[in-house]
């Protein structure tokens, strides 16, 4: 079964409300595997959209038409509806009953503009409304030589969530027969889009293209695959296929749980080796800092970390010497794994991160464009891992991708260190990776 959903009001054209509706009958047609073609939003007008309706009939088995249905001039969907069809409406007496007798179950006359809501397109099945005045209507019809389901369902996103639930997911779970569809999502860092492409294209070849999704943000990339089918061989498949892609992506995946953070990955391999990290930072003011105290419990493993923003204070609270930040300036490879190694000094603990960058938008040079930063990792046995990066966008992009990339550094040292549970990794490229790391 394919569908689509259309989601109907001009303030969804406006730049005030987010369509999310659409949201939740996705989650409903996923549960019972059924895939979603398309998406729409239409502003009441009934001429686009008995045009939509139209449209979309020529595409799909089922369609799922959110808003419209309250009972002032604006809302048109009904006509439209019926109009697209070549069908009539009518007066239907129960529904108009059924009306009066919630209006004076709260003690009110109905207004006389609410009758049209008991407006019922020939032929179409009432579904009730436990959450509001306007009843829903499913059509089946024939389109094109085909049988087509509609469905009409309020608005108001609460009155919807009720109908999903009392003839939505019915009807749809009789046909799917303990179908549904899911997805499994592994997550990267530390590589780009293109390259997690290269990577995991011979997985397109063998799973199809459509079953694999890439997305990029907030530096770093998700790997969603989807499979529809009865439980058992969909999870099975799921389970092949997120092994597979994460034997091509290789150790730059760092979780296979979509819930699970950068900073809470890293907190659990701290807490693996039994190790203790602490920050000194620059650039990013404590946003480290803050990451890494989302978690809780994380006062185990991290004991504390400082801002030190001015030259001064690098010096006397991390004990980088003055003649370092003379000679190379505050952004440079030195500096940071003086701070490194002034933090790991200072709260006494295994590793200490230092970064220190050039945020903007201001203060870039010809030398140090805005977006250059420098984090160094100090370790057991005083290596000092560094990285230098440029990182494209605003001053809160630059701090955000600069504290992922401490954490990304930080999880690769760890990673010979604790070997995280289910790891497909061979451990001699791991410590081959980590080493190269340290230099
Ligand atoms: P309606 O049923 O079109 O009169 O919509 C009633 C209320 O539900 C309005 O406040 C709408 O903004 C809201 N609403 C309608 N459609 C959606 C949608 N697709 N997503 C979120 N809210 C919606
Ligand atoms: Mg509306």
């Amino acid at each position: 079964m394919r569908a689509a959903i259309l989601a109907i009001g001009s303030e969804l054209l406006g730049t005030e409300r987010l369509d999310t509706n659409s949201l939740r009958l996705t989650a409903a047609l996923d549960r019972h595997g059924v895939e979603l073609r398309k998406k729409s939003v239409v502003g009441d007008s009934e001429a686009e959209l008995a045009a939509e309706v139209r449209a979309l009939l020529g595409r799909v088995d089922l369609l799922l038409v959110t808003g419209g249905l309250g009972p002032t001039a604006d809302d048109v969907t009904r006509e439209a509806v019926a109009a697209a069809l070549g069908r009539g409406l009518h007066l239907d007496p129960e529904v108009s009953a059924a009306l009066e007798a919630r209006f004076r179950a709260f003690v009110r006359r109905m207004p006389e503009v609410n009758r049209r809501q008991a407006q019922v397109i020939d032929g179409a099945v009432v579904l009730p409304n436990a959450h509001g005045t306007a009843p829903g209507l499913r059509i089946d019809t024939r389109w094109e030589e085909r049988e087509a389901t509609i469905f009409l369902f309020p608005g108001v996103p609460h009155e919807l969530e009720g109908m999903i639930a009392d003839a939505l997911e019915p009807w749809l779970a009789e046909r799917s027969a303990g179908t549904a569809r899911s997805s499994v999502t592994l997550k990267i860092s530390g590589l780009p889009e293109s390259e997690v492409e290269e990577r995991i294209a011979p997985a397109y070849e063998e799973f199809g293209r459509e079953s694999i999704t890439i997305l990029a943000g907030g530096g770093e990339i998700k790997l969603i695959a989807t499979a529809a089918g009865p439980e058992g061989e969909r999870t099975a498949r799921l389970a092949v296929m997120a092994d597979r892609l994460a034997l091509l992506a290789g150790d730059a995946v760092y979780t296979r749980n979509a819930d699970d953070t950068l900073e809470q990955v890293v907190g659990e391999l701290l807490r693996q080796a039994k190790a203790t990290l602490a920050t000194a930072e620059s650039c990013t003011g404590g946003l480290l800092a803050e990451r890494l105290t989302r978690i809780a419990g994380s006062s185990d493993y991290f004991p504390g970390g400082v801002v030190t923003y001015s030259n001064a204070e690098k010096s006397r609270l991390l004990g980088v010497p003055p003649e370092l930040l003379a000679e190379h300036g505050a952004v440079s490879e030195p500096v940071a794994r003086a701070m490194a190694e002034g933090a790991r000094r200072s709260f006494s603990t295994d590793y200490g991160i230092g970064i220190t960058g050039v945020a903007g938008p201001g203060g870039g040079s010809e030398e140090k464009p805005v977006g250059t930063i420098h984090v160094a990792v100090a370790g057991p046995g005083g290596r000092v891992a560094h990285r230098r990066f440029r990182f494209p966008g605003g001053r809160e992009r630059v701090r955000w991708f600069a504290s992922q990339l401490a954490l990304e550094i930080l999880r690769r040292l760890l990673l010979d260190v604790s070997r995280p549970a289910g790891s497909t990794a061979d451990p001699g490229q791991v410590a081959k990776a980590v080493e190269s790391l340290w230099r």
